[in-house]
């Protein structure tokens, strides 16, 4: 796929932030961004790297009616040998392709988005932070655009990638978080969205998350929308637990979504011989578990922490202290296993990094 290139002029571009320690997150956005339209007739066609800047949407566009949208979210980085590197983005694009079924969004070809997306990322290169920990922050989009109130899918899409320098998400080492579990909301259900990264189970979610936050919680449990018992998975990450030095996290049922980094998680404690298992477990199996003195570790996957320790849950009026709110060595293990892979400290065995 080509991608046809109308750049900013050099006179044009942004300043760089300048301040690597306050970046946030999802503030701040490069100088370009990636588009690539589908029509029927014509399919996906007219890959572009454009100056960033507003989309001109018609007020009726269905993706602003009917949420028949899918997203994704990955980094780029610098190595420890000052290389521009992205992890396992064609494994995202695999992803998004299945959320794009699901959503009944044309399919598109893995490998030529993910190569369109390291073009964006080597334009846009010099946005790449470098203070280790912190990253460019990679958006890809898929948005229905027909001008249409009927529901039903729309024809036309647009494909579009945008990117932006965010901060280390532990400035100050690794803070275990507080969460809550949801009894009274529910993300996702079995046959709906839950495996699909699109904007409605987000939309699903905001209340409880608000409520959360304003109670002193980082963010929910989510628990299986009929028993009310089955763990789902965290606000946005995957949930894991080591019980008795065995790792366990929820199988991948349908509604909950399948992280990448949970995958990488899986994939290295099968390589270190652990003893791992994809299975359901209960609130009451992992209260028994914290009462006997078993549930040794809990904590969060995701892109952005990478691993991101549980200290303490809040079930009802039981408050639940794991790793005496303190950070686990198989937390710390993975962590810095997953982030030397990265830097390229330590060796790829899985073929996880790419090079731009
Ligand atoms: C993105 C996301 C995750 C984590 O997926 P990664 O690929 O590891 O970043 C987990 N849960 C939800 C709901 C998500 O949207």
């Amino acid at each position: 796929m080509d991608v046809d290139k109308r750049l900013l002029p050099a006179d044009k571009r942004k300043p760089k932030p300048t301040d690597e320690n306050a970046l946030g997150f999802g503030n701040i956005f490069s100088d370009h961004i990636l588009k690539i339209d589908y029509t029927p007739a014509q399919g996906w066609h007219n890959a572009r790297i454009e100056p960033y800047g507003p989309l001109s949407l018609d007020p009726a566009a269905m993706v602003l009616h009917y949420g028949q949208e899918v997203f994704e979210g990955m980094k780029a980085y610098i190595s420890t040998s000052g290389e521009a590197c992205m992890f396992r983005a064609v494994n995202n694009y695999e992803r998004m392709l299945n959320s794009a079924r699901r959503l009944c969004i044309p399919d598109f070809p893995v490998n030529d988005f993910a190569d369109a997306t390291y073009e964006l990322i080597r334009v846009d290169r010099k946005w790449i932070p470098q203070k280790e920990g912190t990253s460019l922050y990679v958006r890809p989009t898929i948005i229905a655009v027909d001008p249409h109130l009927g529901v039903r899918s729309s024809h036309d899409y647009l494909f579009y990638v945008i990117a932006g320098p965010v901060g280390a998400y532990y400035p100050e080492g690794f803070n275990p978080v507080k969460i809550y579990v949801e009894e009274n909301y529910v993300r996702a259900s079995r046959g709906g969205l839950g495996y699909c990264k699109t904007s409605a189970n987000y939309a699903a979610s905001l209340l409880a998350a608000e409520e959360a936050h304003a109670k002193g919680f980082t963010q929910v449990l989510w628990l299986d929308g009929y028993d009310k018992q089955t763990i789902e998975e965290v606000g946005t990450m995957n949930i894991f637990f080591v019980i008795d030095n065995t790792v366990i996290t929820p199988p991948l049922n349908g509604s909950i979504l399948p992280g990448v980094t949970r995958d990488s998680v899986l994939t290295l404690c099968r390589h270190w011989n652990m003893k791992v298992e994809e299975r359901n477990i209960t609130v009451d199996e992992m209260l028994q578990a914290q009462k006997a003195g078993h549930l040794n570790e809990m904590f969060g996957t995701g892109t952005a922490a990478v691993i991101s320790p549980v200290g303490e849950l809040v079930y009802r009026d039981q408050r639940i202290i794991v790793s005496n709110g303190r950070t686990g060595p198989i937390s710390l293990k993975l962590y810095e296993e997953l982030v030397s892979i990265q830097l390229g400290k330590k060796p790829d065995p899985f073929g996880w990094v790419v090079k731009l």
